[in-house]
């Protein structure tokens, strides 16, 4: 039987087998399985695996027996096996029932996996999964020098996905979709780039070390050429779409937006304006990615565009990620725009617009009238959450699509929106979280990129600290200390906790959280504080007496609404709070940002909340409060981000305490990226040769067509993520 990649595992494998990939491990056809890459490899001997492997992990070791001892069990009828298995450095205990193993004798050599278990404070795997090395005679892959270990799951171990793989590239085998290479020849040959087929071969089946390198570098190549025609492609795609240019028009909208503004807008500021001012001029939509620290000034250049659009006879959508954010944006554009932005009022300027908030907590009669407003043109500025993409918002005609704080979008959403127009809108993506090269080159890949490098001048700056309260527990009195004194000032200040707290349930997640690091244990912590609990505290303690009021995502939309309001208006000295004042919150009077428990956030949300305090002339204090010990990594990781402003160092660091899955994830929507071996931070170079290559593919006057095996790949990668939306929507 001639087998392809597409051929089904239920045909090649045993029924069991293929059910428990497919139900466990997601693998379906042959090159699932094929794709289903090592996570490492063993060899006898050499391993500390038993030595790092932590009590939870569900873990595949190699291990040789060091002794077997059986007894009758105390308590019960029936026998206790336990062995001990050794890999050089580490051991670790294996715990059986009334086992008859007469195959597990001391020197024996084998694979054990199970969930890694404690007992008396030793660690130990009660009645694991095992496959003995001896004995299997005429079984070549244990004399291998690398055994490969694969993710594997409670059914399907890595060996028997090592016995399935072997079968399908062994020397029966006839996998005839492995001979064409998807890659062209030229390609390989410009990179050195071994064949697909030995690839596979090699990643599974490697003699050496070497074999495993070159095998991962060509799959890296695959992966990055893929993703690096898809973006081509849709940059192409973009260029081609017959939009509608909006020039701009004197003595309209903009003009009184810039009358009004109470500050000189900044270089960069006038810069990019002008950038947007001339490609909104043009028919062929705009798609541009706006990136500017923390507190450059992003929502003002938005507004002027969005004033433009509306100048020419558009609407704009101006979209944010938290309710929070999008009733600010009103706010402050309202109050901004002032009689124009009330066309049809009684005190409103006819000449002018509508400036309409449609977010999902409206009632249904406010909500209706929104969306009214919004059909019917009459609204020429809209600003909402995730509510503005849903069915049943129509615009009369949606000139610009604007995006803040981009990291909370997927490209999913942003073409959601953008077919709401009758015609592709133009498109300006805004973040605060300043992009990598590489991130830019593949998250970002189908966007041109303008920079705020500017913060406006008269910033006070913020210093930064961390407080270790384990070692240093007097410096969190000194901080509560810090911060009667700025709001014996005047100033305000925000206290951020990572959760909400009293009752626990599943709506007690903090607010969007994202970017806490993976890699450390949560188990056997105590829980996060809580933003109750911590507000209570200072009411009763170091902060009496100062008027303190809590912010946080149980609130209803107008409680949330008007403490942000009363916050604003210095009604309230301190808002303790979750990360919902993370993004875009703007109170530029405030001064301290006291984050407790530190360490349970990520750079990048660190760098954000800071970026909440010292908008305005006054300096600002950021305090790091943590009980991580100050030479912890984690303890690093915090000094860092108080060592630096510097938000493009910062994002690397936060690119290099996540996992890939997770930066690509965000926007690029989930498991199916097609990204498994690709590293956005190691292979820089790599993705910049890919993007060379895909561009000059496409530029080609017949494009893909003479290279089909491409082609298919990148449609099957756009079939996988439109799945994997439909899914998740
Ligand atoms: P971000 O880029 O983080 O979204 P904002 O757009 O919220 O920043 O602007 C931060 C603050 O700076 C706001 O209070 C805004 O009014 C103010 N601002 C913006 N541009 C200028 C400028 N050119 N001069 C002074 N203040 C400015
Ligand atoms: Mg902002």
């Amino acid at each position: 039987m001639a087998v392809t990649l597409e051929t089904p595992l239920s045909r090649v494998l045993g029924p069991k087998t293929a059910t428990g990939m497919a139900e466990q491990l997601d693998l379906y056809t042959v090159r699932d399985l094929l794709r289903h890459y090592p996570r490492r490899y063993a060899s006898r001997g050499e391993q500390a695996d038993l030595a790092d492997v932590q009590v939870g992990d569900r873990v595949t070791v190699l291990a040789q027996v060091r002794s077997v001892s059986t007894r009758p069990m105390r308590n019960r009828r029936g026998s206790l096996t336990e062995v001990v298995v050794g890999d050089g450095r580490g051991q670790m205990k294996l715990v059986f029932f009334n086992h008859r193993h007469g195959a597990l004798k001391v020197n024996a050599w084998g694979m054990f996996a199970g969930t890694v278990g404690e007992y008396r404070g030793e660690k130990q795997f009660a009645h694991p999964d095992m496959h003995l090395l001896d004995g299997d005679s005429g079984d070549d892959d244990w004399a291998r020098a690398l055994i490969p270990i694969y993710p594997a799951s409670k059914d399907v171990s890595s060996w028997v996905i090592q016995k399935s793989v072997k079968l399908l590239l062994g020397p029966q085998a006839d996998l005839t979709g492995l001979v064409e290479d998807p890659l062209p020849e030229d390609v390989r040959a410009r990179h050195g780039i071994l064949p697909l087929a030995a690839a596979l071969l090699d990643i599974h089946r490697p003699t050496t070390a070497d074999d495993v390198d070159r095998a991962v570098h060509r799959l890296k190549w695959d992966e990055a050429l893929i993703l690096q025609l898809t973006l081509a492609a849709r940059r192409r795609a973009a260029a081609l779409e017959p939009g509608l240019a909006r020039p701009r028009r004197r003595g309209g909208l903009l003009d009184a937006v810039d009358a009004a503004l109470p500050f000189d807008l900044t270089d960069g500021q006038r810069a990019v304006g002008e950038e947007l001012a001339a490609e909104l001029d043009r028919a062929q939509p705009m798609h541009r990615l706006l990136q500017g620290e923390v507190g450059s000034g992003k929502t003002v250049v938005a507004l002027r565009a969005m004033a433009q659009v509306v100048d020419a006879g558009g609407q704009a959508a101006l979209l944010a990620p938290t309710e929070v954010l999008a009733a600010q944006h009103a706010r402050g554009i309202r109050q901004l725009l002032g009689p124009l932005g009330r066309a049809g009022e009684i005190d409103g300027d006819p000449s002018g617009t509508r400036v309409t908030l449609l977010t999902g907590s409206l009632r249904t009669a406010a909500k209706r009238e929104a969306r009214a407003e919004v059909a019917e043109g009459r609204a020429g500025i809209v600003i909402g959450t995730h509510a503005l993409l849903q069915e049943g918002v129509e615009f009369a005609d949606l000139g610009l699509v604007v995006v803040d704080e981009q990291h909370r979008f997927g490209v999913e959403q942003r073409d959601a929106l953008r077919a709401k127009g009758s015609r592709p809108p133009h498109v300006l993506v805004m973040t605060a979280t300043p992009i990598p090269r590489t991130v830019a080159m593949t998250v970002y890949g189908d966007l041109e990129i303008s920079t705020l490098r500017q913060l406006p001048s008269g910033r006070g700056g913020v210093s930064s600290s961390v407080v270790p309260v384990r070692e240093r527990r007097a410096w969190l009195d000194r901080a509560w200390e810090r911060l009667r004194e700025e709001v014996a000032a005047g100033r305000q200040a925000y206290v951020v906790c990572p959760r909400i707290g009293e009752e626990e349930g599943a709506d007690d997640e903090p607010e969007d959280v994202d970017g806490a690091p993976e890699d450390e244990p949560t188990s056997d912590r105590r829980p996060p504080l809580a933003v109750l609990d911590i507000a209570e505290m200072l009411r009763s303690g170091p902060l009496a007496g100062l008027r303190l009021d809590v912010l946080h995502g149980r609130l209803t939309p107008e409680e949330k609404d008007a403490r942000m309001r009363a916050f604003a208006d210095r009604e309230l000295d301190v808002l303790v709070a979750t990360t919902v004042v993370e993004v875009g919150v703007d109170v530029p009077n405030a001064t301290v940002m006291v984050v407790m428990d530190a360490d349970r956030f990520g750079v990048s949300q660190l760098h954000q909340l800071r970026g909440r305090v010292a908008r305005g002339a006054h300096a600002g204090l950021c305090l790091l409060v943590t009980e991580a010990p100050s030479g912890s990594p984690t303890g690093q990781r915090l000094a860092a981000v108080a060592a630096t402003s510097d938000g493009f160092e910062l994002a690397r660091l936060d690119l290099e305490t996540r996992r890939e899955g997770d930066i690509l994830g965000a926007a690029q929507s989930g498991r199916r990226s097609g990204v498994r071996l690709l590293s956005l931070l190691a292979d820089e170079e790599l993705i910049a040769a890919a993007r060379v290559e895909a561009t000059a593919l496409l530029e080609t006057e017949r494009g893909l067509a003479d290279h089909p095996g491409l082609a298919a790949e990148v449609a099957r990668l756009a079939t996988d993520e439109r799945a994997d939306y439909l899914e998740k929507a």
